[in-house]
């Protein structure tokens, strides 16, 4: 009976140990522009994060309503992960209108996931943000490739490791848990990507060129004529000859987009419109960093195949 007391009690004591002390109030509070960072620092921060996006997956995420509600998420953070390279330049407004100390420019709760990054289409001359180029940097979308999560989640962990020093062996174990589950992920991506090496496809925003390089696929063209102008019905009269004329059956679309034209241009020129997880929860079955590589991966290899 004694013994049986006592196994009970060490089960007790055992259970106390292992349920999380820390409450919600206690976590650390990150807000993520976007939802691809907000996977990626649920992944580094585990049960120590609580981690909120100012922009939902299936939202373009050049061009944010900055609204109070954002704001209020800003005001309460310990931390801010920022795509940079211009795509949340929004954000800068709402962390004005935040107030809040901890994550203005320069502080130490402030990490840009851009950083070591090797940034593709940087334009070799000046480009005009007046003339509506949302990519005056170069290409912001670097998270679609499962490539640069490694870097990424880095970033990402040093930014979490300034907030709270005192977690930083827990952080680094759990990315090393991530990114291992991610090389294994990526080896069954490279072979299911194998047989369509060079293959040719149509964007309709040009946010691909990180995702198409990694599996060494083709950017032929894209539907806008620069990143975030409308086409011209010259450059759509061009676009879908060049589809006909080069077989190009495949336009990887955003869910924001405009849909009804890239059918409308599928239909002309014989091509097929792929619906992408332009980011992570922008389509059912993306709901986290590898389930939106992997959504994205089986989308364009059942659409070439
Ligand atoms: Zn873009």
């Amino acid at each position: 009976m004694r013994a049986q007391i006592r196994t009970f009690l060490s089960a007790v004591v055992v259970l106390g140990l292992l349920t999380p002390g820390a409450g919600a109030a206690d976590k650390i509070r990150v807000v993520a522009t976007i939802t691809d960072l907000k996977a990626l620092t649920e992944a580094v921060g585990g049960d120590l994060v609580e981690v909120d996006a100012l922009a939902r997956g299936n939202q373009n995420a050049h061009d944010l309503e900055v609204r109070p509600s954002l704001m209020v998420k800003v005001r309460r953070a310990d931390l801010l992960v920022m795509n940079g390279l211009e795509l949340d330049q929004w954000a800068e407004v709402v962390i004005q209108g935040a107030n809040n100390p901890k994550v203005i420019p320069g502080a130490p709760g402030r990490v840009d996931a851009s950083q070591g990054i090797l940034v593709l289409e940087v334009p070799t001359t000046r480009v005009d943000r007046s003339m509506g180029d949302v990519h005056p940097v170069g290409n912001p979308h670097y998270t679609l490739d499962p490539g640069m999560a490694p870097a990424i989640t880095g970033n990402i962990l040093e930014g979490l490791a300034r907030v709270a020093p005192q977690y930083r062996a827990t952080f680094e174990r759990n990315r090393q848990a991530f990114l291992g589950r991610l090389e294994s992920a990526m080896a069954g991506w490279t072979t299911m990507m194998t047989p369509f090496k060079g293959a040719r496809v149509i964007v309709d925003h040009n946010m691909w060129p990180y995702f198409l390089t990694r599996f060494g696929l083709l950017q032929a063209n894209s539907v806008e004529e620069r990143p975030g102008i409308p086409p011209t019905p010259g450059h759509l009269t061009k676009l879908i000859a060049s589809m006909k004329e080069e077989h190009i059956k495949v336009i990887l679309s955003a869910p924001w987009s405009d849909q009804k034209l890239a059918e409308r241009i599928a239909q002309e020129a014989g091509a097929k419109v792929v619906s992408m997880a332009s980011a992570v929860g922008a389509v059912k079955g993306a709901d986290d960093y590898l389930g939106m590589i992997d959504y994205n991966v089986k989308a364009v290899a059942q659409a070439l195949r």
